[in-house]
């Protein structure tokens, strides 16, 4: 069962690591079949090298293991809560990913310095509050799931696929598994060089809107424009 969304999220999480977005066993991709409502994800905490498709793992949105011989990821009520509350997403991707941790660390939203940016992410990425000690005592993953929640609430999680958890690090999604660790890794890229601009220019401001309102509508908006027609 699932063994298409299976062979799908298990290359999504050997992408992560060549695109050297994760270290050890760090990380995690899962994908949802919104038709069964069933959801495949990475067994927790092991080797890339000797993972294998028929390792993932199948849960359904109470969190109960459908199918597979081994743990899901401890982070899987965080992509319950994200799928529950993002319908039109396929695919979700956490990582610690050096840069973009960096950003959550610092408790610093990424501002769109940039049409790099703008061409990804529609407005400045996100953080969340910190949690609080009985949020982290009751359900810790879970209540991780509903105060990224809670920070989209006026938010459009299509035009925004990227949060940062105060503290912690990046959660990504996308249309897809794939789709979501090609959005981790824009996010990672936007971070380091918004690091370095940073550097270079201490009080940097956003791009004006004008800008960042023509890269984003070019590639996603109704009159989209970037790249080849689609036939
Ligand atoms: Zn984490």
């Amino acid at each position: 069962m699932m063994e298409r969304l299976k062979e799908e999220v298990f290359q999504a999480n050997l992408q992560l690591k060549r695109y050297g977005l994760v270290t050890l066993t760090w990380g995690n991709v899962s994908g949802i079949d919104r038709s069964c409502l069933c959801i495949v994800i990475k067994p927790s905490g092991v080797e890339y090298e000797s993972m294998s498709a028929a390792d993932m793992v199948v849960v359904d949105l109470d969190g109960n293991v459908i199918e597979g011989h081994l743990q899901p990821s401890s982070d899987t009520p965080t992509h319950i809560e994200l799928y529950k509350a993002f319908p039109a997403i396929g695919g979700i991707v956490h990582t610690h990913s050096t840069y973009a941790t960096m950003f959550a660390q610092a408790c610093r939203e990424i501002p769109c310095l940039g049409t790099t940016h703008a061409d990804h992410f529609n407005g400045s990425v996100p953080v969340t509050r910190f949690l609080t000690s009985s949020e982290v005592e009751s359900g810790y993953e879970r209540q991780t799931g509903a105060v990224i929640v809670e920070r989209f609430n006026g938010l459009n999680p299509s035009g925004m696929p990227a949060v940062l958890v105060a503290g912690h690090a990046p959660f990504a999604w996308g249309r897809s598994a794939v789709d979501a660790v090609n959005n981790s890794l824009i996010l990672e890229r936007v971070a380091q060089m918004a690091l370095g601009s940073f550097q270079l220019s201490q009080n940097l401001g956003a791009i004006p809107s004008y800008i960042q309102e023509k890269h984003y509508q070019r590639k996603h908006g109704p009159q989209a424009y970037y790249g080849q027609k689609k036939l």
